[in-house]
């Protein structure tokens, strides 16, 4: 870990305090792992620990050891307000904005909490007093795993918290296939393993436990939503609230659709747009040297990583579409020549 403040943020945690570790809004498996195997850690530590997403994660994050005691922001308000307020300590993971924690950004600014952050995103905000802030590592999870070593603790990773570090990594590397091209990742991968982590199973509970409807509406939005526009080497899938109701649209089951428009042979950019009550959710995914944390920040107030970026856009669907339309051109010869 070659970062900033870890050795603040460990003298901080040398006797036992209230922690509240909080994870980004529209949570995934990186939020959730990481935040978990905290949880799972500070626990054993000694420290009084709470954990806190600001809304529901999907249904195939819910196997997930310690997720029963998730605090979730929309539906348990109250609690959550509570936690924040006795919070001495508030840990980010796998964000770095508090703007991110949609409801509960503002008691959380309001906070008297040491505000620390733990995260591999560009460009944290200034909401913090301690950083981890760690670019080029496959996940937040990953960075977990790293901090727990410079605490000296290898030994409390046992496999619950082996657990939730290798989903974490999994999910945010796409199964391994992104963010994830060095040796580190996978040395720390086969550490994980010695604890008795069955890394098969995982897998199925992640990506094979779809419910019918889910795997229709994928089907449904590849075969007649999916847009490609071979001149600009770019593709893109929208989805519509009345659409999203048709299937019975579940948090989570429009996760993974993104990835389909890129899998396309000279498909270098793609992007899905689908509505929600009060925004359009906007997700981009990349190949090789194509910034999409890059357009999702300038274009959409945003951001992510090069290769995955996402952000909610205030206009309608068509207007967002469009946005994303007139921005090809300008990006026509890097979409052609990605390396
Ligand atoms: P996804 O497209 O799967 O929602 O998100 C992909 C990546 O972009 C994740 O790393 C996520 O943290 C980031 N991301 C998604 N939505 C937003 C957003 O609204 N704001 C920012 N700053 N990052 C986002
Ligand atoms: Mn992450």
């Amino acid at each position: 870990m070659k970062n900033t403040d870890f050795n603040k943020v460990n003298e901080l945690l040398q006797t036992p305090k209230r922690i509240l570790i909080t994870s980004h809004t529209n949570p995934d498996g990186d939020a959730i792992g990481s935040a978990l195997a905290l949880y799972g850690y500070f626990k054993k530590k000694g420290h009084a620990v709470h954990a806190m997403i600001p809304d529901p994660a999907p249904s195939f994050l819910s196997w997930m050891p310690f997720y029963e005691d998730i605090l979730v922001f929309s539906l348990q308000e109250n609690e959550c307000l509570k936690a924040i307020k006795e919070a001495e300590v508030l840990l980010s993971v796998d964000y770095n904005n508090l703007n991110r924690l949609s409801k509960a950004t503002i008691p959380a600014k309001e906070s008297g909490a040491i505000k620390v952050l733990l995260d591999h995103h560009t460009g944290p905000s200034n909401d913090f007093n301690f950083l981890i802030s760690v670019l080029g590592t496959s996940s937040a999870a990953e960075l977990v795993y790293d901090f727990i070593i410079e605490s000296g603790d290898k030994h409390l990773i046992d496999k619950e918290i082996a657990e939730c570090i290798y989903s974490g990594i999994v999910m945010d590397t796409g199964s391994f296939s992104y963010s994830c091209n060095y040796e580190k990742t996978y040395l720390i991968v086969a550490e994980l393993f010695k604890t008795g982590i069955d890394g098969e199973y995982i897998h199925r509970l992640i990506y094979d436990t779809f419910s019918e409807q889910r795997i229709r509406l994928l089907g449904y939005s590849i075969s007649e939503k999916l847009v490609v526009l071979p001149e600009f080497h770019a593709s893109y899938i929208y989805l519509t609230k009345a659409e999203l109701d048709r299937f019975k649209h579940q948090v989570g089951d429009t996760e993974e659709i993104v990835n389909y428009g890129l899998s396309i042979s000279d498909i270098n950019l793609t992007a899905f747009f689908y509505e929600k009550e009060d925004m359009v959710k906007v997700s981009f995914r990349s190949k090789g040297s194509f910034a999409v944390n890059e357009i999702a920040k300038k274009y959409f107030n945003g951001g992510g990583h090069r290769n995955a970026a996402g952000a909610n856009s205030f206009v309608s669907l068509e207007k967002t579409i469009r946005i994303f339309l007139d921005l090809l051109p300008l990006y026509k010869n890097q979409l052609a020549k990605v390396y």
